[in-house]
């Protein structure tokens, strides 16, 4: 297991957002977590990738209990063995893309040319080689978001959560950058949990959790 949930439940002042959520996923399981919107599968990444804290429940991720891992730690953990791709906000505006994603080997102390060297790699497989100097803020928004996966598989990562990867990009690009998910997971033997509302994604996955009002409406296992 290289993900533990039990018994989650977070809300954001009135609005309960998880409502005892469980679920576990395997070392190199693809899960789809779909379901309508504002059915809570935002808050599940979050709470997943140790990005935010539930107000009840365990979460366990890579052996480690989130619950006990201080901020540093917590951090170190995501830098080393988790690959995030959020929807919004997520690089650093006034650095470019090519900085972007060579940021979280830097942060490691990796060697300055291996990373720069790694990122471009990264920035071609994701389709926006031809924007590593272009700076985050004047990306568009497809761009943005193939940036952002590059820069969650850069490292390595032993699972990746991804929330809607493919919102801003048209079927082509989005089936092309799931493609890349995939593949990059595959490579390395990452798990990978991806937040979607659309069919196709799920389709590719080998589990799907769907939620609805806070709480594991259904599983069904794909493949
Ligand atoms: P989904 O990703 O399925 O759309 P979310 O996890 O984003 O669902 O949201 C679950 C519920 O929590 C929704 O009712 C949403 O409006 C609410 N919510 C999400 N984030 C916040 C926030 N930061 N503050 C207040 N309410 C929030
Ligand atoms: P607080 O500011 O309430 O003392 P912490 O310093 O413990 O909270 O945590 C700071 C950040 O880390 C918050 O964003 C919180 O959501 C997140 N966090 C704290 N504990 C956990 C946890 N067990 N799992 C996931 N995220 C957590």
């Amino acid at each position: 297991m290289i993900l533990r949930l039990r018994g989650v439940e977070h809300a954001y002042r009135r609005t309960v957002a998880l409502r005892g959520v469980s679920l576990a996923v395997e070392p190199e399981e693809v899960v789809a977590v779909t379901g309508p919107s504002g059915c809570g599968k935002s808050t599940l990444l979050h709470v997943a990738a140790g990005i935010l804290r539930p107000q009840a429940g365990a979460v366990t991720l890579l052996d480690q209990d989130l619950v006990t891992l201080d901020d540093a730690e917590r951090a170190r953990l995501r830098r080393r063995n988790v690959g995030v791709v959020l929807q919004f906000g997520q690089l650093v505006p006034d650095l470019s893309a090519l900085e972007n994603v060579a940021l979280p080997l830097l942060l490691e102390r990796h060697d300055r040319g291996a990373a720069l060297t790694a990122a471009r790699e990264w920035l071609e497989r994701a389709g926006v080689g031809d924007e590593r100097d272009t700076l985050a803020a004047e990306l568009s928004g497809g761009q943005a978001q193939r940036v952002a996966v590059a820069r969650a598989l850069v490292t390595g990562p032993s699972i990746v959560f991804a929330d809607e990867p493919t919102g801003s990009l048209d079927s082509t690009g989005g089936e092309a950058l799931l493609a890349l998910l995939l593949a990059a997971a595959r490579e390395r033997g990452a798990a990978l949990v991806i937040v979607t509302h659309d069919n196709v994604v799920a389709a590719h996955a080998d589990r799907e959790v769907r939620l609805r009002d806070g709480h594991v409406e259904a599983e069904a296992v794909l493949r």
